[in-house]
């Protein structure tokens, strides 16, 4: 599996795009910004790009959406229940260059234990409410995804609209710290992980 991160705008938020090295066919997690450098690099990856996997619905994670999803036709898949706020929350068309009241739509909506497969790699969808009510980790071989609900030292906020402490505490400590320590986290901010480094030191979790 080809895993090649980007970290792009002013959040400083990380777009994954993931491919299956031998197929060349891929997947875009979270284009958040800058459209032109997430498809320039999916591009030289040889890639083809199926679907546009969000983990969760705010702003920092899905600002290129229109231009992503133009240039390469893919699909848009994110979770039910962020799906509704995609839609409201669309000032992010000015940002694209778009009319600014441009409406994303999902083309798929996820629940738990959906399969996403990329080439001959599943990747296993992963409900995780707490920073939002939809939000998802992926989870594949060795590998996880984490959106924003686990971070290297750190977890999602709570305090935004839709946030939930109770949930996310639930969401990381029966989801994401059952799986195997080795497993490398890649997060939707800052740098990667693994569940073991964070069950050892995350000040959340310990
Ligand atoms: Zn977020
Ligand atoms: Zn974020």
């Amino acid at each position: 599996m080809i895993v090649r991160k980007l970290e792009v705008g002013p959040f400083a938020s990380n777009c994954y795009i993931v491919g299956d090295q031998s197929g060349g066919s891929g997947i875009i997690i979270d284009p958040g910004a800058e459209a032109d450098v997430i498809l320039k690099t999916a591009d030289g990856l040889g890639l083809k790009v199926q679907l546009i996997v969000l983990t969760h619905g705010h702003m920092d994670h899905v600002g290129a959406l229109p231009e992503v999803k133009k240039t390469t036709g893919a699909d848009i898949a994110v979770h039910s229940e962020d799906a509704r706020s995609l839609q409201v929350r669309n000032p992010f068309g000015a940002i694209a260059g778009g009319a600014s009241q441009s409406v994303i739509t999902a083309d798929r909506l996820l629940s738990d234990g959906d399969i996403i497969v990329i080439g001959d790699q599943p990747l296993t969808v992963l409900h995780t409410p707490g920073h939002t009510p939809g939000g998802i980790c992926l989870l594949g071989q060795g590998v996880l995804f984490s959106g924003d609900t686990l971070f290297n030292s750190g977890v999602g906020r709570y305090d935004l609209p839709g946030g939930d402490y109770e949930q996310l505490m639930h969401s990381l400590r029966e989801k994401l710290m059952p799986l195997p320590e080795e497993t490398i986290v890649y997060p939707g901010h800052g740098p990667d992980t693994t569940i073991g480094a964070e069950r050892r030191s995350n000040p959340f979790l310990r």
